[in-house]
This record gives C-alpha cells, sequence and structure tokens, in this order.
C-alpha cells in the first residue's frame, strides 16, 4: 500500500474521514467527516480563528450566507471568468482539466483529446417553489461575502484601514476531476482573510510580504515539517482574473507539491466592481486564502508514523481529536475503575479537556487504538495508584512512561495544551 492508501485506510477505520453518503456508492468529489475528523477540523478552525481573529485587533471576522444574490457573481466576474479548459478523451471518454495534462494526451489510456472547452465551476441551485425558479449559485469562493458587507463592517464597527475581515465556511466547485482524497473536493471549506490597505505599491508590498510570513509560520507552529513547505509564486498567465499578484504556499505530498493556501494581491479589483469606497478611495485588498480539508489532509499526511510496531498520528495537541485518554489497568478491580473515572470525569467536564475513556482489552492494545488516531497521553491508574494517589502518564511519540501524582495532572496537562 502506498502513503495515500495508508491515510485513506487509517481514515476510514478510525473515524476520520468517510466517502459521502456511502450506503449509496458514494457521490464524486464528496467526503463525510467523522467523529475524529470532525474534531480534527473544529480544532484547526478554532486554531485559525485564535491567531487570525480573536487574538489580533486590526481583524474582525464575518459569517456571510453561503447563497447570494446572483449578481455578486455577474458583479465580480465570477459566472464569466471563474472556468476550467475541459477536454474529452475522444477514446475511453474520461475528462480532465486541459491546463494539468502534460503532453496533451489522455494520461488514462494515452488516447487524443478534445479542443479545451471552457466549463464555469459555479454550482447551480434553483430557489423557490413555483415555476419559474429563481436561478441562484452556491459560493464558488467564500470571499465575496466579505466585499458585499465591506460598507455594513465599516459603518457598525470602529474600523480603520489597514484592516481585514475574515472568515471560515463552505464553499462549492464543480471541479472536473476531483481526486486525490479530499485534496480536490466539489464541496470544503476555506479559511480567508481580505486585509485591506491604502492603494500604494509600498503598502502592498509590505502587507503581502507580512501575511506570507504570517501563514506559514501558522502552519510551522501547528508542527507542519518546514522542510515541506515552500512558496510558489504564480507566473502571469496563471493568476485567477482578480489578482494583480498571486503565491501559494505549497506543501510537498505524497502526489507532488500541492497548493494550500494563496496569498493574493487583488488590489481594487472587488472593491470597485461592487461600486464601494472608503472615506474617498477605493482600498486595495491583500487576501490569504487556505482550505480548511486541504491542510486537514496535509496535517495528516504529515504526522503519519509508522514502525514495525505501532501505527502514530504524530498531531500536534491543539489538533489532536483526543488530548488524553483514561485506563484503569484492568476493568475488573472496582477501586481502579473508581479511581480513573474520577481522574477521567474530572478532566474531560471540570477542566473541558477532550478526553476518553477505554477499559476494553488489554493496555497494549489501547495505546495502539490512541496511537492511530494521535492521543498525545494516556493515563493509567494501577495498583500503585490506590497506595501513593500517582498514575502513569504515557507519551505518544516517545512510548516513555512517567508516574505523576493525580494532584499535579491539572497542571500537567493545561501546561501542555496551552
Ligand atoms: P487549484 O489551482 O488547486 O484549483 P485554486 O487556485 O483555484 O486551486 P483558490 O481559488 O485560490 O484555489 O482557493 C483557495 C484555497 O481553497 C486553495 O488554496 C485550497 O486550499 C482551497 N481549495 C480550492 N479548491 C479546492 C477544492 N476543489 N477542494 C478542496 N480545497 C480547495
Amino acid at each position: 500500500m502506498d502513503l495515500m492508501e495508508k491515510i485513506v485506510a487509517l481514515c476510514k477505520r478510525r473515524g476520520f474521514i468517510y466517502p459521502g453518503s456511502e450506503i449509496y456508492g458514494g457521490l464524486q468529489g464528496f467526503w463525510d467527516y467523522g467523529p475524529m475528523g470532525v474534531a480534527l477540523r473544529n480544532n484547526l478552525k478554532h486554531e485559525w480563528w485564535k491567531t487570525m481573529v480573536s487574538q489580533r485587533d486590526d481583524v474582525v471576522g464575518l459569517g456571510p450566507a453561503i447563497i447570494m444574490n446572483p449578481q455578486v457573481w455577474e458583479a465580480s466576474g465570477h459566472t464569466v471568468a471563474f472556468t476550467d479548459p475541459l477536454v474529452e478523451c475522444k477514446k475511453c471518454h474520461h475528462r480532465f482539466r486541459d491546463d494539468q495534462l502534460v503532453d496533451g494526451k489522455c494520461p488514462d489510456c494515452g488516447g487524443e483529446v478534445t479542443e479545451g472547452k471552457t466549463f464555469n465551476l459555479l454550482t447551480e441551485v434553483y430557489l423557490g417553489s413555483t415555476e419559474p425558479k429563481q436561478l441562484a449559485y452556491l459560493r464558488g469562493e467564500i470571499t465575496q461575502g466579505v466585499f458585499v458587507n465591506f460598507k455594513n463592517v465599516v459603518d457598525s464597527n470602529r474600523v480603520e484601514i489597514p484592516f481585514g475581515i475574515a472568515q471560515l465556511g463552505k464553499a462549492f466547485r464543480n471541479e472536473i476531476t476531483p481526486g486525490n482524497f479530499t485534496f480536490r473536493s466539489r464541496e470544503f471549506e476555506q479559511m480567508e482573510l481580505e486585509f485591506f490597505i491604502t492603494p500604494d505599491e509600498a503598502e502592498a508590498t509590505k502587507w503581502f510580504g507580512y501575511w506570507k510570513k504570517i501563514r506559514k509560520d501558522w502552519y510551522e507552529s501547528l508542527g507542519m515539517n518546514p522542510a515541506k513547505l515552500r512558496f510558489r509564486e504564480h507566473a502571469p498567465d496563471e493568476r485567477a482574473h482578480y489578482a494583480k499578484a498571486a503565491e501559494d504556499i505549497e506543501y510537498q505530498a505524497p502526489f507532488g507539491w500541492k497548493e494550500m493556501e494563496g496569498v493574493h494581491h487583488r488590489g481594487d479589483w472587488d472593491l470597485s466592481r461592487h461600486h464601494l469606497t472608503y472615506q474617498d478611495y477605493t482600498p486595495w485588498v491583500i487576501e490569504t486564502s487556505g482550505g480548511v480539508d486541504r491542510a486537514l489532509l496535509f496535517f495528516l499526511i504529515d504526522a503519519y508514523f509508522e514502525d514495525d510496531k505501532r501505527i502514530v498520528l504524530k498531531l500536534h495537541p491543539k489538533l489532536a481529536p483526543v488530548k488524553v485518554a483514561v485506563f484503569p489497568l484492568v476493568a475488573n478491580k472496582p477501586e481502579l475503575v473508581d479511581k480513573a473515572r474520577e481522574i477521567y470525569k474530572h478532566l474531560k467536564l471540570d477542566l473541558d479537556i477532550p478526553t476518553a475513556w477505554d477499559d476494553r482489552g488489554n493496555i497494549g492494545k489501547r495505546y495502539y487504538a490512541q496511537d492511530e488516531i494521535g492521543t498525545p497521553w494516556c493515563v493509567t491508574v494501577d495498583y500503585q495508584s490506590l497506595e501513593d494517589q500517582t498514575v502513569t502518564v504515557r507519551d505518544r511519540d516517545t512510548a516513555v512512561q512517567e508516574r505523576v501524582a493525580i494532584a499535579d495532572l491539572d497542571s500537567f496537562f493545561l501546561g501542555r495544551l496551552k
């Protein structure tokens, strides 16, 4: 099995990610997150919101609707320019994105492909119960929700340029070739900042560099291997219709260096298309646009470790779905079970630390299961615990156990999760 197959299998086995509507044969480009996956995704989004919004004085948050008045997409240029070139193999009839074919031949059978046809990525929806129904779109990028609310935010908050508006939410694209697990999906979540600045080249250069660094540092601060991260500048013919400059943060995935997040200089494209100004000028925008699902996939790939004994997800404790697992050494000794239950409840309810309970099988199997979901610490209550009020705490990455006083567990975990 190659690494991607192993990760897909682990995600299914341990409840991270399942194929969407699987019992009906699935639906290409859609994925469902299981109990572990949704916890990991929430943690990732929480960390993003914390560093990009809550901990800053110059960024406010926003939660716009997924479906907007279709005029938004006319104004933003998406109904015309949000396209990919589609080609079809004349022999096997598989479809591809023309810009992703290496030598113009079908990658599946080597056949000749048709001329490229442009294909709009917006997903249409029809609103209302009587005919004619109103055509609208599921948003193809979350960005426009910020621009259409620019005036609302400026009028109802004490913000002054330079400042940013950040948001997290679902976007939908009729991708021609969804694939590489969740990497290219038709429904996915984005995490974006639109940062408004005065229209000036020196300002734009300064803020573009500033946000590039902040965003790359963020991935590294959550444990991503810096050697697998790089920036790649877009060539002028590759840039989106709105971009004056664009650089991607790429991750070295098993299927090549791939875009994880884009940093874009959108100039005054959007605000001027929506006829919006600030004081007597149109601000420029520096954007950071990341994919939650792509980042999550790359965090999983980066954290995957195996040797002859075990498989471990070495996720950063802040991202790990479960932080601590508590076990009684054996399940049939009420003194051990009661003490372990007390610790479990205290960590989970009083300290609000995501904590798991396991008393099945033997300790080795329980460690194995926790390693596979990336739980950083396992606490075991054993016979010595009853005598000296200590427990063992096992570290996921080293598998080393240390004895810690029960009274010291709060500071032990809270200190490490800060
Ligand atoms: P690509 O070139 O891979 O199609 P893009 O340049 O169109 O991506 P952007 O429009 O810049 O992507 O979107 C910003 C971010 O949203 C991307 O960096 C990526 O993380 C995420 N994203 C975009 N399309 C998808 C998708 N189909 N599935 C999952 N995530 C996506």
